[in-house]
């Protein structure tokens, strides 16, 4: 490893990560491929953008989108209109299911959870919430205290106080598990960080019944899965279950913060006055990207291509029966690949290589490729991924 591509000294130093930072110093990036310092290129299958680069880093598209917003306006809180905002609002709507109709324009993927969950206790009078083993749902306080692993959460106890936490995908222990002072119920359609794990449509449908039943607001977290990442606008669209709120969030700005929490008008018209808000959220620069991001999708074919990516990775992993390789899942261009072992040694093994990836579950590795990263790519991964599994 070159000096260059060392921890840099001084500031860097100074953020509170909580985790080690990779020695890489980015210093640009086009598409899947992000340059150091050094000029060393970098393929991002996730482990640089956690997903974020959902259409590329710096799509030309996206960063022009940027720059002609950038010379007209950079800000007004969402009190004062913007065509811009009205614009992205009406390409989003255009995509989701019809019932969720309102929108809460946020800046993370936690607000919009945050955002969620709130709701669903300002609608429902209660403060229980259920979800789901080895969940990940943000790090601030609500959406916290939904997230299955200790390791996230025991620190900061007590969060909300009530959580119940069902296995994934079991039907009856989710049945048995939502009393009438159920908030909400919150599942990730597919599970991201617990290890790409896809819910069954009988799963979503059973905690839709179920959270109709007890009066519960049903909260999909769409934050990894959504915008087309599995191959559909939303995971969950395959199974017809719509939930009562979705969070999107990711790559849904080309690479600027942004969170949306989509949901019925039932449930928008449960918000009091002046009861939710955010400076930040829906203003113009980041609601401009998010446009360019929607129409990129669509003029790209960039949906059919997440379907191709995912095909592609899971049938070159699963020929390559490698001995330390335990399970390959894959919705679309979210692969988990499950290991014998413990997932850190390969992660390093294939930055090593030049290839950037995430870990998912305790013994997995997790891909989340831009949908816009060429076969070419992939199949230079799939080459160096046996001696990197060691
Ligand atoms: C990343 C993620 C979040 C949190 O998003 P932030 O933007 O980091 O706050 C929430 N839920 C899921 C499923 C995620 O993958």
């Amino acid at each position: 490893m070159s000096p260059a591509q060392a921890t840099l000294p001084g500031g860097e130093a100074r953020l509170l990560r909580g985790f080690a930072a990779k020695p890489i110093v980015a210093e640009r990036a086009l598409n899947a491929t992000i340059w150091d310092a050094a000029g060393r290129a970098y393929t991002d299958l996730g482990g640089a953008s956690h997903g974020v680069a959902l259409v590329g880093h710096n799509h030309p598209r996206v960063v022009t989108a940027i720059q002609a917003q950038a010379d007209r306006l950079l800000h007004v809180a969402a009190g004062i209109q913007s065509p811009e905002r009205a614009a992205f609002l009406d390409a989003l709507h255009a995509r989701l299911p019809s019932q969720l109709a309102r929108t809460f324009l946020a800046n993370s993927g936690a607000e919009a959870m945050e955002c969620a969950l709130k709701l669903a206790v300002a609608a429902t009078g209660r403060g229980r919430f259920v979800a789901c083993r080895d969940s990940f749902h943000g790090r601030t306080a609500a959406a916290l205290s939904v997230t299955h692993r200790a390791a996230f959460r025991e620190p900061f106890q007590p969060m909300l106080p009530k959580t119940e936490f069902v296995a994934f995908n079991d039907e009856e222990a989710l049945k048995s598990a939502v009393p009438r002072d159920t908030a909400a119920v919150v599942v990730e359609p597919v599970q991201g960080e617990g290890g790409v794990r896809a819910a069954t449509a009988s799963f979503l449908r059973a905690a839709r019944d179920v959270a109709t039943d007890v009066g519960a607001i049903l909260v999909f977290d769409e934050v990894q899965s959504g915008l087309g990442r599995t191959g559909t606008f939303l995971a969950a669209t395959p199974s017809g279950v719509v939930p009562d709120a979705v969070a999107l969030a990711k790559g849904l700005a080309g690479g600027l913060p942004i969170g949306a929490c989509s949901m019925t008008e039932e449930l928008a018209a449960r918000l009091p006055p002046g009861g939710h808000g955010s400076t930040y959220g829906g203003a113009p620069l980041a609601c401009a990207a998010g446009s360019a991001v929607l129409g990129i999708l669509d003029d790209e074919r960039l949906l059919w291509r997440a379907h191709a990516i995912g095909e592609r990775l899971l049938s070159g992993i699963r020929s390559l029966a490698h001995p330390l390789v335990r399970d390959v899942r894959g919705s679309g261009a979210m692969v988990g690949i499950e290991l014998r072992v413990k997932p850190q040694p390969a992660i390093t093994a294939l930055q090593a290589q030049g290839f950037l990836v995430l870990g998912g579950g305790t013994t997995g590795l997790r891909l989340l490729p831009p949908l816009t990263v060429e076969d070419a790519t992939l199949d230079k991964f799939l080459e160096v991924l046996p001696r990197c599994l060691g």
